[in-house]
């Protein structure tokens, strides 16, 4: 809200409550959504690695102009038409690796909330009721526009919105309540027949399950206005408390040529797109949280798929290089005291500067490899970059890391090095062939043959 990097400090001292808007389950979920998605699991992932315990809300936008639309025109209900897409958007997390929030309310389930909040702001003199439908009267909310630095000097008195997404800075009266339009599914309710406007859901179902007043909200910039706005107008009418205490939005995806991905412009890929078309997910996860800041927009292209791929082999071959370390667990905490560590914490600490904390973990990557083929590298050095890989893991998670090898694998191993070293060449290269239909591939290298597995 102030537009400055703040510290952060959460209400409860250990404890983050957080507020996601989540998907407007109309269709499938485009990967700019994914971006803001990825953003959000980024910011729990590094919150919990500082030792928070999170709790996270996630809405499920399962009401609202397209959707009743779309069931109307389709002859279903609501609930019908949103099924298929909420599971979708589950499996998609999954593939994703995105972490599970504590909790996903959906919209036509806490219709119930919605109407006692607004009834709190009839009370308290916040609205107006217009052609049987409800308005929240901004003008009765000084500090309105706020997030968004809009000046709203120039309001125009009982302007107002139907629409749950309007202009991109014009301040308008906008709508709590909807009254029944023929041939619409609505909710019998102390204020008529209608149905919820988007923004209220949001402010009554983060109030519901976090409190008042919680830590941090966030969404993708479009949210801004006027929806953020919008709820803190809603929420901290209706409380007089601050409503979230940190805002965080996450810049766009943008096409090649700039725009923002987006169901309207049609210029948009699904996940499942780029599944079909042959793209690892680990790659697509990890091109959407390490392309760019999430504050700085992000171009999507082919291009930026493959150096994801490409950058993801490497970190597997690296885990492979290290080899066996003596514990997988060893100087876990300390990432071995090596100085890298000190730097990824740190970039991930100012803001979630994943980009630049990647960066210096490829520059450690790349004086340790040359620390490898020289030789140099003790065991204990190996078992602390391999706790440095692991740390760094817990927030990218794409790294496959080698898994032990079975004792049928270990035998076979050294049965085949005993042809070897006997000169069996022909028993040897059987041996081969049999790991290799196990799975596992093995390179003979001068300190000796090196695994790895095959998919
Ligand atoms: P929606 O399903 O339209 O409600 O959007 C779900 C989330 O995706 C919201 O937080 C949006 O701000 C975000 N979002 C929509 N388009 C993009 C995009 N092109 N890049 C990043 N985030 C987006
Ligand atoms: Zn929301």
């Amino acid at each position: 809200m102030s537009g400055q990097t703040e510290e952060f400090t959460p209400l409860n001292a250990d404890q983050v409550r957080m507020y996601t808007c989540g998907p407007t389950v109309h269709d499938y979920a485009h990967i700019g959504n994914f971006r803001t998605f990825l953003f959000e699991d980024l910011l729990r992932r590094v919150l919990m690695q500082q030792g928070y315990q999170v709790t996270q809300v996630m809405n499920l936008t399962d009401v609202e102009d397209r959707i009743i639309k779309k069931a109307a025109d389709k002859g279903i209900t609501i609930d019908e038409f949103t099924k298929p897409y909420i599971e979708a958007f589950f499996e998609d997390l999954d593939t994703l690796r995105i972490e599970r929030a504590e909790r996903y309310p959906r919209a036509t389930q806490h219709v119930a909330e919605m109407v006692s909040l607004i009834e709190v702001l009839n009370g308290k003199g916040h609205t107006y009721v217009s052609d049987g439908s409800t308005y929240f009267r901004i003008a009765t909310f000084p500090r309105y526009g706020r997030l968004a630095h809009l000046d709203v000097s120039g309001l125009k008195a009982g302007a107002r919105v139907d629409v749950d997404d309007y202009g991109k800075d014009d301040p308008r009266d906008f709508v709590l309540w909807k009254a029944r339009k023929p041939g619409e599914q609505s909710w019998d309710t102390p204020l008529g027949a209608g149905r919820p406007g988007w923004h209220i859901e949001c402010s009554a179902m983060s109030m519901k399950y976090l409190g008042e007043s919680f830590d941090i909200h966030t969404g993708g910039v479009d949210n801004i206005f006027p929806h953020h706005e919008n709820e803190i107008a809603q929420s901290e009418s209706a409380t007089g408390k601050t409503f979230a205490r940190y805002w965080l939005h996450a810049q766009h995806l943008q096409d090649a040529v700039g725009e923002k991905m987006s169901k309207r412009l049609k210029n948009f890929s699904t996940l499942r797109d780029l599944l079909a078309e042959g793209y690892q997910p680990r790659a697509i996860r990890y091109a959407l949280i390490t392309g760019a800041h999430y504050r700085s927009p992000l171009a999507f292209s082919p291009e930026l798929l493959k150096a994801a791929d490409s950058s993801v082999k490497r970190l597997d071959e690296f885990a492979v290089r290290l080899g066996p370390v003596p514990s997988p667990l060893a100087g876990e905490g300390q990432g071995g005291g090596l100085e890298v560590r000190q730097r990824w914490d740190d970039a991930l600490r100012d803001d979630l500067n994943l980009p630049a904390a990647v960066g210096h973990l490829f520059e450690f990557i790349k004086a340790f490899n040359t620390r490898l083929e020289s030789g140099k590298a003790t065991a204990d050095e190996r078992a602390a970059a391999m706790a440095m890989l692991r740390h760094a893991n817990r927030i990218l998670d794409v790294i496959e890391f080698p898994q032990a090898l079975g004792a049928e694998v270990e035998r076979l191993i050294a049965e085949r090095q005993a042809a070897r070293d006997r000169r069996d060449f022909a028993r040897s290269d059987e041996i081969r062939q049999q790991l290799l239909a196990m799975g596992i591939q093995l390179d003979d290298t001068k300190d000796g043959p090196r695994w790895k597995r095959i998919r």
